[in-house]
């Protein structure tokens, strides 16, 4: 090779800038794409729509909040805490968590802002980013976004009763079939004889020996987690176990039969499942989660109240959960308060949307599409796009193709009904073409009428 060429390569290379070192995504958490979004778009459109109707009002808590704050409320002993949290100390050397779950933000907000002082229950929705450091597989995410309703200053099972009705609309009227798993843990007080009778299970003849290895070191912490351990061998024993409905004291008791007759009246397939628990130290009395029903594998038919209530595979697979805790905000500092709320998981909730196959609008197509030939064209075309977007029609454009061919391609991709086309000549007589996109008519329009061109053909179409 002539030694003049080399040296213009290594000039070349040299203003070239160099390609950089690629940093992927961290493991366990996810990119939504555009594609995407129409999902997600449909999920919040229903939680908000809903919730709405039932008296719940939008709040939103910072990502970042202290410590301690998890640590109090959902319990240093709870898997959330213990294993999961995403937690770092800040310049300030202060000890800082992702948030792992949203309702003790939502309750020291209820605290800080005094909504005490207004009319009770306050009815909250939440929606937004939790963070797991959790072992990532299939559905599930180190962040993943959360639906939460969180009902604060009602003590009454009518409140129970509504959260899991919405919990039940919302996945009905998405067309997901689900089996509401529900049981109560009583409170404090019968909580207490009822831990004695389970630790008595547990150690009889050798039953201890049986236990996978976390559940015999949660035998002596909180032996009321041996009832919803993962493992097969703790879920045998579980099912032999005395169950907690049994030892309720009589407020307890009233208080699950009112929430189970409200749910009768409102026609709200349930399961008594005595071994539901759920993980975090702050529950009391009702519990409840949602699993995607067993009928719905078998050719999409509707669930039955029986078929539904066996699932596959089990609790790991909950779409939501939640339940009453009215110890919560007295312990982290605010009044005497009745509670209760629930977490809906979004991504697990849209993986059974695609699984489905449930046909959704795709909201990037639009009405009219505009097309342009030539600079001078393109100039007022570009002015015209505007006054149409802002007259509230759906207009598309692909303003940086200069071919009609492209831009017409462009057009069909988008779905529109028509397409305005501008060239030099059209410009010169102030007229405009109209192509419709099916038939492939085009029509000549005085370039001044075009609106009510358009308007008279988008409301024929309807
Ligand atoms: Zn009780
Ligand atoms: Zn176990």
């Amino acid at each position: 090779m002539p030694k003049m060429f080399k040296k213009k390569d290594a000039e070349e290379k040299a203003l070239k800038p160099r390609r950089g070192k690629f940093v992927s995504r961290l493991r366990g958490m996810k990119d939504i794409l555009p594609d995407e979004y129409k999902y997600w778009n449909l999920v919040i459109k229903k939680a908000t729509e809903l919730s709405k109707a039932y008296g719940f009002r939008r709040i939103d808590t910072p990502t970042l909040e202290a410590l301690e704050l998890y640590e109090r409320s959902s319990g240093r002993g709870s898997d959330i805490v213990a294993k999961e949290m995403f937690s770092f100390v800040d310049k300030n050397g202060d000890k800082i968590a992702l948030r792992p779950e949203a309702t003790p933000g939502i309750v020291r907000a209820y605290i800080e802002h005094g909504m005490f002082n207004l009319p009770q229950p306050v009815k909250l929705l939440w929606l937004g980013p939790v963070f797991r450091h959790d072992k990532p597989q299939a559905g599930r995410f180190r962040q993943f976004s959360q639906y939460n309703l969180e009902n604060i200053g009602e003590a009454s099972p009518v409140a129970d009763a509504e959260l899991i009705a919405i919990a039940y609309y919302f996945f009905r009227e998405l067309q997901l079939d689900v089996m509401t798993q529900i049981n109560s843990i009583g409170c404090a007080n019968c909580r207490k004889d009822y831990l004695v009778k389970l630790e008595d299970f547990y150690k009889e003849r050798g039953r201890r020996s049986k236990l996978c290895n976390d559940c015999k070191k949660r035998l002596a912490k909180n032996p009321l987690r041996l009832l919803d351990c993962k493992e097969k061998q703790c879920q045998e024993l579980a099912g032999d176990a005395p169950q907690i409905v049994d030892s309720l004291c009589e407020d307890c008791r009233n208080h699950f039969i009112k929430v189970l007759e409200y749910l009768d009246e409102l026609d709200i397939p349930y399961n008594l499942n005595p071994t539901l628990v759920r993980g975090l130290d702050y529950y009391n009395r009702t519990v409840f989660e949602i699993w995607p029903a067993f009928a719905e594998s078998q050719a999409g038919k509707p669930a039955d109240a029986e078929a539904a209530g066996k699932v596959e595979p089990p609790r790991q697979n909950a779409l939501g959960g939640g339940g009453r805790y009215d110890g919560l905000v007295e312990y982290m500092g605010g009044r005497e308060t009745p509670a209760c709320g629930f977490g809906i998981g979004i991504e697990r909730v849209i993986l059974k949307i695609k699984e489905k196959n449930i046909p959704l609008r795709d909201e990037e197509k639009g009405d009219v599409f505009l097309a342009q030939l030539g600079d001078q064209a393109k100039r007022k075309i570009m002015k015209l796009f505007e006054e149409l977007r802002k007259a509230g029609l759906n207009v598309r454009q692909a303003f940086s193709k200069d071919s009609l061919k492209s831009q017409l391609e462009a057009a069909n991709k988008m779905g529109v009904k028509y397409t305005l086309i501008l060239g030099q000549k059209e410009v010169m007589d102030g007229t405009i073409l109209i192509r419709d996109m099916e038939s492939g008519i085009q029509e000549i329009v005085d370039y001044k009428k075009i609106m009510g061109e358009l308007e008279k053909r988008l409301d024929n179409g309807k």
